[in-house]
C-alpha cells in the first residue's frame, strides 16, 4: 500500500513537470490552446485484466495497462513496463513524453506506453510466459505494425518480445515480426539494438561538449545508475578519454577519484550483482554522488533524482539524462539558474527509440543493415537532432529542455493542424 501510494505521488510529479515544462514550451512558440488542450490527455487508454495460470494451478489475475498518447504522426511507439509501481498515470505521463522524444528526433511516430502490474523477479519463466502471452492477447486489439508497435521497457527484454511477437503471430496465422521491436537478432531484431540509448547519451554528450569547448579527455564524469544504459555511456565515454570517478546501483554508490576501471567494474557487477565492494573505492551516499564536483554527470536510473531539495548542490558542468524524468521542475529551475548545460532526456536518451525505429524499418523491408550501418545512422540522427535543439535554445535563448518541447511541439502541431480536428 505504501509503495502504491510512492508510486502515484512520483508518476504524479512526473506528469505534473512533464505537463508543466510543455505549457512553458507552448506558450513560447504561442500554441493554439485548443491543440495544447488535446496533447495534455491522452488519446486512447485501455486497461485490462490478465489471467494467469499459475505454476501450483491457482489463477492470480493481473491489471495491465496501454496507453497511445498522440498518433498524429504516424503510428504509436513506446516501451511495456513489468514492474509492482506500474500505474495509469505513470503510463500516461511516459507516453507523452514518448511523443515529444519522438519528435525531437523526427521518426514517423506517436507516443505510447504500457505497462503490467507485476514483480517479474516473483514468477516463473513460464509463469511470465503465460502473463505476456496474455496481455498481448488482450491489448491485440490495438497494436500493430501499423498501429501501435510496443519494445522492452523496465523489467521487459527481448524475450518477452519475442513472446509478445510469437502471440500476436499466432492470432494472425503468419509470421508479423515488426510488431514489436528491441527482438532478438534470430527473429528480425536490430544490430547495436541494446546498446543505442547509451551510445545516443553519449554522441549528445560529444556534441554538447564541444559547444562547452570542455575536452572529453580526462573528463571527470559520475554515472547514476549502472545499468544497460549506464554502462554503455560509461564505457564509450571512457574510450573517449573521460574518468569515469564515480558510479551507483540500486544497492549503493562507488567513489575513486583517480578514476574506475570500466571493464573490471563489469565483470564485477556481473559477477556480484552490484557495484559496491569494486575494489579501491569508497561507499558514499546517492546525495554524496550528485553533489560529486565533476564535468558530466549522467543521469542513468530512476525519474525524480534531480529536485528542488538537492539541484543546488550538483556541481557538474554538464547533465546529460539517459532516464527518463531524472529532472522535476523545480530541480530543472535550479540547474538553469546555476547556468548548468542539461541535454534533456527526450533528447538525450532518444537512441533506443531511434534504432527502434531502424528495426521497424528493416523489419518490414526484410532487409537487415550491419552494425556499422545502424550506428552511424544512430550518430547522424542524434547530431542532427542535437543541433536543431542547440540552434533553437540559442535563438530563443531558453534552455535545451524548453527548446526540445518547442521543437516537437511544433511538429505534432504541425501534423495535427495539416490533418485538421476529425470530424
Ligand atoms: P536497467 O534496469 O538496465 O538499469 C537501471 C540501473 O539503475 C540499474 O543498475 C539499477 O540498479 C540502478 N538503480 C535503480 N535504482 C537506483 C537508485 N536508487 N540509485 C542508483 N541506481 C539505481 O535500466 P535501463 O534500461 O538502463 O534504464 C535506465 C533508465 O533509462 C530508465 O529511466 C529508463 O526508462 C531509461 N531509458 C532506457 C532506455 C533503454 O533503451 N534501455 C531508453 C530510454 C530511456
Amino acid at each position: 500500500m505504501v509503495i502504491k501510494i510512492a508510486a502515484r505521488e512520483s508518476a504524479n510529479e512526473l506528469l505534473s513537470a512533464t505537463m508543466r515544462q510543455i505549457e512553458f514550451a507552448a506558450e513560447k512558440i504561442g500554441l493554439e490552446s485548443g491543440v495544447l488542450k488535446i496533447l495534455s490527455k491522452p488519446k486512447r487508454t485501455l486497461t485490462v485484466s490478465i489471467p494467469v495460470r499459475m505454476d501450483d494451478d491457482t489463477t492470480e489475475v493481473f491489471e495491465g495497462y496501454r496507453v497511445q498518447h498522440n498518433l498524429s504522426l504516424g503510428p504509436a511507439k513506446g516501451g511495456i513496463r513489468f514492474h509492482p509501481s506500474v500505474n495509469m498515470e505513470e503510463v500516461i505521463a511516459l507516453a507523452m513524453l514518448m511523443t515529444y522524444k519522438c519528435a525531437v528526433v523526427n521518426i514517423p511516430y506517436g507516443g505510447a506506453k504500457g505497462g503490467v502490474i507485476c514483480n517479474p523477479k516473483d514468477l516463473s519463466l513460464r509463469e511470465l510466459e503465460r502473463l505476456t502471452r496474455r496481455f498481448t492477447s488482450e491489448i491485440s486489439i490495438i497494436i500493430g505494425p501499423e498501429k501501435d508497435i510496443p519494445a522492452p521497457d523496465v523489467y521487459t527484454n527481448p524475450q518477452i518480445m519475442a513472446w509478445i511477437m510469437d502471440t500476436f503471430s499466432m492470432q494472425h496465422g503468419f509470421s508479423i515480426p515488426a510488431v514489436v521491436t528491441g527482438k532478438p537478432i534470430e527473429i528480425g531484431g536490430s544490430e547495436g539494438r541494446n546498446e543505442a540509448t547509451g551510445l545516443g547519451v553519449v554522441y549528445s554528450i560529444e556534441e554538447a561538449a564541444s559547444k562547452l569547448q570542455l575536452d572529453l579527455s580526462g573528463a571527470t564524469t559520475v554515472i547514476q545508475g549502472f545499468g544497460n544504459v549506464g554502462s554503455v555511456a560509461a564505457a564509450a565515454l571512457s574510450e573517449l578519454g573521460c574518468k569515469i570517478i564515480a558510479v551507483s546501483d540500486s544497492k549503493g554508490c562507488i567513489y575513486n577519484e583517480k578514476g574506475l576501471n570500466l571493464a573490471a567494474l563489469k565483470a564485477h557487477k556481473e559477477q556480484t550483482g552490484s557495484v559496491i565492494n569494486y575494489p579501491d573505492t569508497n561507499i558514499i551516499t546517492n546525495d554524496d554522488l550528485l553533489a560529486l564536483k565533476c564535468d558530466i554527470l549522467v543521469m542513468a536510473a530512476l525519474e525524480n533524482q534531480i529536485t528542488g531539495e538537492n539541484a543546488s548542490k550538483v556541481n557538474a558542468r554538464l547533465v546529460a539524462e539517459g532516464a527518463n524524468g531524472p529532472t522535476t521542475y523545480e530541480g530543472d529551475q535550479v540547474l538553469n539558474q546555476k547556468g548548468i548545460t542539461v541535454i534533456p532526456d527526450i533528447l538525450a536518451n532518444a537512441g533506443g527509440v531511434v534504432v527502434s525505429y531502424f528495426e521497424w524499418v528493416q523489419g518490414i523491408q526484410h532487409f537487415f543493415w550491419t552494425e556499422t550501418e545502424v550506428k552511424k545512422q544512430l550518430r547522424r540522427r542524434m547530431n542532427t537532432s542535437f543541433s536543431h535543439v542547440y540552434e533553437t535554445s540559442s535563438s530563443y535563448g531558453v534552455s535545451m529542455r524548453t527548446a526540445a518541447y518547442m521543437l516537437a511541439l511544433n511538429r505534432v502541431s504541425t501534423a495535427m493542424n495539416i490533418r485538421g480536428l476529425y470530424p
